[in-house]
């Protein structure tokens, strides 16, 4: 399983292995823990914590690296973000100068991303239920590209744009029934996942389409899971779209365009983080004859490794019976959901230096939310930390604030945004008004709390 559980046995990274691999922190003396330029210490002591910190220059450099792979090749691949892995507007407006395009799931996510300056054409418009409005929302935008994912989505749509006088292009997304070996929760292309046009049927949904009023099928699309590391679910998958198009073309109809999907994992723990050159050769070598337009839409690989969530300990309460102590934080399952979802390990580093170098010891690491789920991490090795001590938490980037909810009445965390030596908030912590600020509470409960007779 690529997401290790946060109960997996074997020796925790330490925190020299964890920085090894992860350019953009360093550990200095004086200045503690360091993103880019910028001493995490500065942030937190101005804005508290829990606070978000991401980092734009990884996230330039990741593109670039990503980029400069799938352009290595004479058939160059476009690059949608999966705009779910990181929605702030900053995050897409740094993604949007480098060039990407976006993948959006939502009404709500392909506002964003107009609204963070990425063109219609350059946005594809994913996810197994799009309403009738937001079907009308992406034909007036103009976008590149709707992927469908059902028979029954392809007529709706059809009827939506033959209604507003418009074309829609669109890709049939297949479901290959590959595993793409990750944790369950995250696996997309098993023939038992909710994901996509069951493989049998699409050659004969494709010629369908043909048919539709107001629909143009341009291609396929696939997307086979999350966190995926080896190369060999993507190049079956691949393998799988390639016979399709041979056995659409054999029908007499078009394919013009490839959707290879997102999934690139990264290292969160001691995993071999998927390499962007690797998944390009596998792209090219499956697909790179069919004279078609190529896609991927990377969301995880691109901004995880870029963010970051500090937290203080708020007290270390003893352990019963001898087994380890719990640090407790102050950041908790309502900021970071993935450990409690998916029991996702992510790497701790103590801001200051002098902690860090502490002497190792056996923690539990939890939040303060009245769920068992709450915990970062069980049984982990990590320097001596007290109550006050700051750090942490690594590799937030994707899937982070986005889940962020406001369980057990926690306002959302700051957010800030690191460049080089200069970074901004770009999101206040939430005011603790703001939770109550749209409640409404109807006349007739205000009555039923006054006494019989009115009046208090
Ligand atoms: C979630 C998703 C992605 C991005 O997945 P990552 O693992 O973050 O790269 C891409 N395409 C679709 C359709 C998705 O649902």
């Amino acid at each position: 399983m690529a997401d290790a559980s946060p109960t997996c046995p074997g020796q925790d990274p330490s925190v020299a292995d964890l920085l090894a691999v992860r350019p953009a922190l360093s550990m200095h003396a004086m200045d503690g823990l360091v993103l880019e330029d910028v001493p995490l210490n500065a942030i937190a002591d101005a804005l508290g914590t829990p606070t978000w910190v991401m980092s734009a220059g990884t996230l330039r450099a990741r593109y670039r690296r990503l980029a400069t792979a799938l352009a290595a090749t004479d058939r160059p691949v476009s690059i949608h973000f999966a705009v779910k892995a990181n929605d702030h507007l900053a995050v897409l407006r740094v993604l949007a100068a480098e060039g990407a395009g976006a993948d959006v799931v939502s009404g709500g996510e392909l506002r964003r991303a107009m609204m963070a300056g990425i063109p219609a054409e350059k946005i594809v418009f994913s996810g197994v239920g799009k309403s009738l409005e937001e079907m009308r929302l992406a034909l007036q935008a103009g976008i590149a590209q709707i992927n469908v994912e059902s028979a029954e989505e392809l007529e709706l749509l059809s009827a939506v744009a033959e209604a507003e006088g418009q074309e829609a292009r669109i890709a049939l997304r297949i479901n290959p029934d590959v595993d793409a070996g990750t944790h369950a929760k995250i696996t997309t292309g098993l023939a038992t996942n909710k994901f996509g046009i069951p493989y049998d049927r699409a050659v004969e949904l494709y010629a369908r389409a043909a048919t539709l009023p107001g629909i143009r099928p341009v291609g396929l699309a696939m997307h086979i899971g999350s966190q995926i590391v080896r190369m060999q679910p993507y190049r079956t998958a691949y393998a799988r779209l390639a016979d399709l198009v041979r056995a659409i073309r054999a029908r007499g109809l078009t394919v013009e365009a490839l959707d290879c999907g997102g999934g690139l994992g990264i290292s969160y723990r001691d995993e071999t983080e998927g390499a962007p050159e690797a998944l390009a050769a596998a792209i090219h070598a499956e697909l790179g004859d069919l004279g078609t337009r190529l896609a991927v839409e990377p969301g995880r690989w691109l901004a995880g490794p870029a963010g970051v969530l500090l937290s203080t300990v708020i007290l270390r309460k003893q352990g019963y019976d001898g087994m380890p102590p719990f640090l407790v934080l102050d950041a908790a399952m309502n900021d970071l959901m993935r450990p409690s979802l998916y029991d996702a390990w992510h790497g701790i580093i103590p801001l200051s230096a002098k902690t860090a170098a502490a002497a190792t010891e056996q923690v539990h690491v939890v939040g303060p939310v009245c769920e068992s789920g709450d915990t970062f991490g069980h049984d982990r090795t990590l320097p001596h930390m007290e109550a006050g001590s700051r750090l942490a938490l690594l590799d937030c980037g994707a899937y982070g604030m986005v889940m962020s909810s406001t369980y057990n009445a926690r306002p959302l965390a700051a957010q800030v945004m690191v460049d080089g030596a200069r970074w901004s908030v770009i999101r206040e912590r939430q005011q603790v008004e703001a939770l109550w600020a749209d409640d409404r509470v109807p006349d007739w409960v205000e009555k039923t709390l006054l006494p019989a007779g009115g009046g208090l």
